[in-house]
């Protein structure tokens, strides 16, 4: 029986273990794929305090080994569902049952994809699917936004800052993100705005080259030349397996507040997998510390 589990080595699960060890509680993270999470995929992080740059990895592995340092003790299997059981919570993987008196949610959440070929390699070599962290890369570039939400058109304002050229693909012809962010881009000479298209091909040969853009009603095909790609169709949580002990939004987030509470006692959740408004990496930390401690006020109670 540990005192906490964490399910997720990101950011968020690994700051919470930290101050889940220095309160003295047991400590057990449980991870799917590799510690880091959705930062393992930044080459440079420029917008965390301290360090002016600090590649993904860096940062994951100095994390992890403080995490470790302090005692936190790490497997790396998928967690599956989460049970209420008599005085614990029982944590499912694959291969196994653990159990803990709290458990700390720090599944993270996805980009999704536009799931085209070559997507995947070409991350970090003109795929993007965060402008804060990588528009900097394109400065004076010619680059694309992909999306019709708050996201894409809070990155193609970003970008239009930066870049020489911004052009802004969206499926349909009015946006689902706020009308004074269009209004705004609409105004902005280097942006240029293509309603009713799609990305469909990406054409590189060790970076992303160009684009292949299809409209959606007429069906004709053009190419665009450009350095980057800003990918910003919405995120998808990784929930779905614990809908059963906590409520989830539409969106599939957990309902939580500042505080890190979810609806059920003794669960608590931190980083990009719960309702909020700003997803980065300084506030992922920052919900990590957050839910430990209420996790430790919940198990000294
Ligand atoms: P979102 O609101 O879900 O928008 C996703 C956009 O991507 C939609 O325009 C959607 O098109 C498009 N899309 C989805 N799948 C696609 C695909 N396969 N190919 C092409 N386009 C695709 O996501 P978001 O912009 O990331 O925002 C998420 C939430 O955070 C929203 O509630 C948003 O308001 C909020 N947010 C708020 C702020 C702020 O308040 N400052 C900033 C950013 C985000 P359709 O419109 O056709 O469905």
């Amino acid at each position: 029986m540990y005192d906490i589990i964490i399910i997720g080595a990101g950011p968020a699960g690994m700051t919470a273990a930290i101050y889940a060890r220095r309160a003295a509680k047991s400590v057990l993270v449980l991870e799917a794929v590799n510690y880091g999470g959705q930062i393992l995929n930044t080459p440079d992080i420029e917008n965390y305090p301290l360090e002016a740059h600090i590649s993904g990895f860096d940062f994951s592995t100095r994390v992890y080994e403080q995490a470790k340092g302090l005692g936190a003790e790490f497997v790396f299997e998928k967690a599956v569902e989460i049970r209420n059981a008599e005085g614990c919570k029982e944590v499912i993987t694959q291969k196994s049952t653990y159990k803990a008196k709290a458990v700390i949610l720090a599944t993270g959440s996805e980009n999704r994809k536009l799931g085209l070929e070559e997507e995947e390699r070409l991350v970090g070599r003109g795929v993007s699917y965060c402008a804060t962290c990588d528009g900097n890369f394109y400065r004076k570039k010619t680059v694309a936004v992909v999306g019709g939400g708050n996201t894409a058109l809070e990155d193609a304002l970003y970008m239009s800052d930066l870049a020489e050229k911004v052009y802004l693909i969206h499926r349909r012809d009015s946006f689902r993100g706020e009308e004074t962010n269009a209004a705004r881009l609409k105004e902005r000479e280097n942006v240029e705005i293509l309603y009713n298209a799609k990305v469909t091909k990406l054409i590189a040969e060790k970076r992303l080259k160009e684009i292949e853009v299809t409209d959606t009603i007429t069906g004709s095909v053009r190419t665009i030349e450009l350095n980057g790609l800003f990918i910003a169709v919405g995120r998808v949580p990784e929930n779905q397996n614990f809908a059963s002990v906590i409520d989830l939004d539409d969106a599939g987030y957990v309902l939580a507040g500042e505080d890190c509470h979810t609806n059920c006692d003794g669960i608590f959740v931190a980083g990009d997998n719960r309702t909020k408004t700003l997803r980065q990496l300084v506030t992922a930390t920052a919900d990590g510390a957050m839910a430990a401690t209420e996790a430790v006020k919940y198990l000294n109670n």
